[in-house]
């Protein structure tokens, strides 16, 4: 599955978010990360000025974002469920973090959506709404102090299912395959000529020179062109020659 068909496919849920701010900030995050479905749970005040500045252009993701009176009716087309939590429930539950959690989310996308479930800003998911998801998720944090802003937990979460399903950077310069070992024998022999002509190299006692020169030149692994450049360097460069 492309990246962009598995990241449109996992829902965001926010669970009466509080302040209208962090709801524009979740959607910028989503849209910054490629995912578009955003779904409210009886949001304190919404519509609102402050979730516009926010979103910061991600105002497509909130218009589009249905408002639910319950959470039952945000995921009821989910096949996965899974509920964010900055702290462990005294009843155990499968958890897992948050790089596992993308992981299991992206491998269930094909089956129909998948909800990821975001709490209050002060007291998070209640028990009962903790119970209505399959999996519950931790983003690893400092123990002292761990619970993230809504929005950058929400962050959080989408990076990591960003690059789990794919999405990760365009290398920045393309590499050549390289150089093959015909032609580094080639530029060996022609560095050990040039080497003996100038009288750096004497064949008579030649040490570990040739060695130690084969070591760094494969690590640097050099392309065919620039064992040309180099070939072309020995050349200018050969007592022989002048
Ligand atoms: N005291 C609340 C904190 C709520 S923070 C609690 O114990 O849950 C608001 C929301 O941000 C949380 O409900 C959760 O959805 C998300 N969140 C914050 N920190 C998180 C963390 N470390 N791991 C997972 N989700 C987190």
């Amino acid at each position: 599955m492309k990246p962009e068909t598995a990241l449109s496919a996992v829902r965001i849920v926010l669970v009466e978010p509080q302040h209208p701010g962090n709801i524009g900030a979740a959607a910028r995050a989503m849209k910054a990360m490629g995912l578009s479905d955003l779904a409210l749970v009886a949001p304190a005040s919404y519509p609102h000025a402050d979730a516009t500045a926010r979103a910061a252009g991600a105002d497509d993701i909130l218009a589009a974002a249905p408002v639910h009176a319950a959470l039952p009716e945000a995921v009821a087309d989910c096949r996965l469920v899974l509920g964010t939590s900055a702290r462990s429930r005294r009843l155990p539950w499968p958890l897992v973090d948050a790089r596992e959690a993308a992981g299991r989310a992206l491998a269930a996308v094909g089956d129909g959506p998948v909800a990821l479930v975001f709490g209050r800003e002060r007291s998070g998911l209640s028990n009962a709404e903790l119970d209505r998801c399959d999996l519950h998720v931790q983003i690893p944090c400092n123990p002292e102090f761990s619970s993230l802003n809504l929005a950058a937990a929400v962050q959080v979460l989408c990076y990591e299912l960003r690059l789990a399903a794919g999405a990760g950077i365009e290398p920045a310069g393309e590499y050549d395959p390289p150089a093959t070992a015909a032609e580094l024998e080639g530029f060996y022999t022609h560095l050990e000529e040039v080497m003996v002509a100038g009288g750096f190299l004497d064949p008579e006692r030649p040490k570990w020179l040739m060695r130690r020169l084969r070591r760094l030149f494969t690590r640097a692994a050099p392309e065919s062109a620039e064992i040309n450049i180099l070939r072309g360097l020995l050349k200018a460069l050969d007592p022989r020659r002048r």
